[in-house]
């Protein structure tokens, strides 16, 4: 069996069967970050527990044990989630040195399942950015062309995953995290229904937009780990109750019956010319499968960017009131600590601990919750939030799925659009809607671009849709010229 291109079930089923040992596929991936992650530096923190670990299993299974369905299948693990026991930063500085003592609700549940985490995957700070760039651990490189970013802010989960450094990772969406990079990258992306997949555990950036998913190589993998990972969670108030369907057996790809919603205000921007070519031919490939094509029109989402940086930005001033350096954390350095001011101490920690994004973001959010401000801006974009989540309702009731595309452009180089904060934040034009609005959406590759660099098509259905989304993306799937392509860096 090719380990390196196997898929999530296809490891799993073998490793159940003994026809490998997990020891086995562990001692393969862990060969491969160790040749192949210099170029790219996705993983920050290596699980040096990782053989043993799959040792363990292999002994349970030995004894005639179930392990569960993702059976010693290597995983990488996004930075924003708490290990117990593994480094965890969230990107940055201020959490250079914290190693969690419990686990990520996700995290214990795909332990559970019988994954191995063979690390922690890099990011943007505290998920602040588009490009991966704003990591305190340096930024990660596309695996597809060296020079270009992976995307953010989950691009070391896309570069490891599309590298096949690991066989499925998981990241986090706030406004796209998950599915740009999963563009830029070529793999698949699932940003669930806010409310199906518990956040405890996982680092706090925007609680009211924050969601977790699987980043992957193929829509049935993604199915698969989504039911792992979604469900109730006491731990968790925003958690739904209700049960978590099987994706993964449920797939479909005939989409005779399928209405497909193209959003006027996504389709007419100025495009990237791959990009374009990208959306049309897969608007013609459903057609010909014998989807019905119909307008839907969401003209809020206009306002989706700046709502977006300024309810993200508020909530992320108040979540990261935590990092003070007094219980964990970097500590800024000072002579006599006991006569310095309190002010001072967290002043110093804070200054040095956080990078220039996640500060130009506590500013922006501070202020927009001060008082005087928070009715004029807090509570405004929350209105309009309510009224883009009122339109996205209205165009579901005239189509099944929303097809657009994830970006405006294929991945860009490193270094073009860090400098320039609101060309970045231009980067979720497509994206930001989907979470305001707490729908589920995705990304499928379909695309190459001329420069050989992969573009993904955004999918997006209404709340607790995921299978129509999913049904619609494996059609794709299995017709995109992307299939069977991979980075030549691997
Ligand atoms: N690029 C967006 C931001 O910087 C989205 C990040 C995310 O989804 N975590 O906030």
């Amino acid at each position: 069996m090719d380990l390196t291109f196997a898929s999530i079930s296809d490891i799993a089923e073998a490793v159940q069967n003994k026809k490998v040992s997990a020891k086995e596929v562990a001692e393969h991936f862990a060969k491969r970050i160790a040749t192949l992650d210099e170029k790219l530096n996705s993983f920050t923190t290596k699980n040096d527990q990782a053989i043993k670990d799959a040792e363990a299993l292999d002994a349970r299974i030995a004894k005639g044990e179930n392990v569960g369905p993702l059976a010693g299948v290597p995983f990488g693990i996004k930075e924003m989630f708490c290990t117990k026991g593994l480094k965890t930063t969230a990107g940055s500085k201020i959490l250079e040195n914290f190693v969690p003592p419990y686990d990520a609700t996700v995290v214990a549940r795909l332990k559970a399942a019988g994954i191995v985490v063979m690390g922690k995957l890099n990011q943007d700070e505290f998920a602040m950015g588009s490009s991966n760039e704003t990591s305190f651990h340096g930024p990660t490189k596309n695996p597809w062309k060296l020079d270009c970013v992976p995307g953010g802010s989950s691009g070391g989960s896309a570069a490891a995953q599309a590298a096949r450094l690991v066989a499925g990772t998981l990241g986090t969406d706030t406004g796209g995290s998950i599915r740009q990079p999963a563009s830029f990258c070529g793999i698949v992306g699932v940003k669930p229904t806010y409310g199906r997949v518990s956040r405890y555990g996982i680092i706090a950036y925007a609680s009211s937009l924050d969601q977790a998913g699987p980043m992957v190589s193929s829509v049935k993998d993604a199915a698969l780990t989504m039911e792992v990972i979604s469900g109730f969670d006491s731990f968790d108030s925003t958690t739904t109750q209700r049960s978590v369907p099987a994706w993964s057996k449920n797939l479909k790809s005939d989409v005779k019956s399928m209405k497909i919603g193209l959003m006027k205000e996504y389709m007419s921007g100025s495009l990237h010319p791959d990009v374009q070519k990208t959306v049309e031919n897969s608007i013609e490939t459903l057609k010909k499968m014998g989807a019905e094509i119909v307008e839907v029109s969401v003209p809020m989402s206009e306002f989706a960017v700046p709502v977006y940086y300024l309810i993200a930005a508020s909530e992320a001033s108040s979540n990261l009131a935590r990092y003070d350096g007094v219980k964990y954390g970097h500590r800024a350095e000072f002579k006599n600590l006991s006569a310095v001011e309190l002010e001072t101490f967290y002043g110093k920690t804070r200054g040095e601990g956080f990078g220039k994004e996640v500060k130009r973001r506590i500013m922006l959010g501070t202020y927009c919750l001060s008082s005087g401000y928070y009715d004029a801006y807090y509570n405004k974009a929350g209105q309009v939030r309510r009224l883009i989540m009122n339109e996205y309702l209205e165009a579901f009731k005239k189509c099944d799925v929303i097809l657009s595309p994830v970006t405006t452009a294929p991945a860009f180089k490193i270094g073009e659009r860090i400098s320039d904060p609101l060309t970045m934040y231009l980067n979720d034009i497509f994206t930001t809607s989907t979470n305001l609005a707490g729908l589920p959406g995705m990304s499928v590759p379909f695309g190459l671009s001329q420069e050989n660099l992969p573009i993904g098509i955004q999918l997006t259905a209404s709340h607790f849709e995921e299978q129509k989304m999913l049904d619609v993306a494996y059609a794709l799937e299995s017709a995109s010229p992307v299939k069977g392509k991979n980075p030549h860096v691997i």
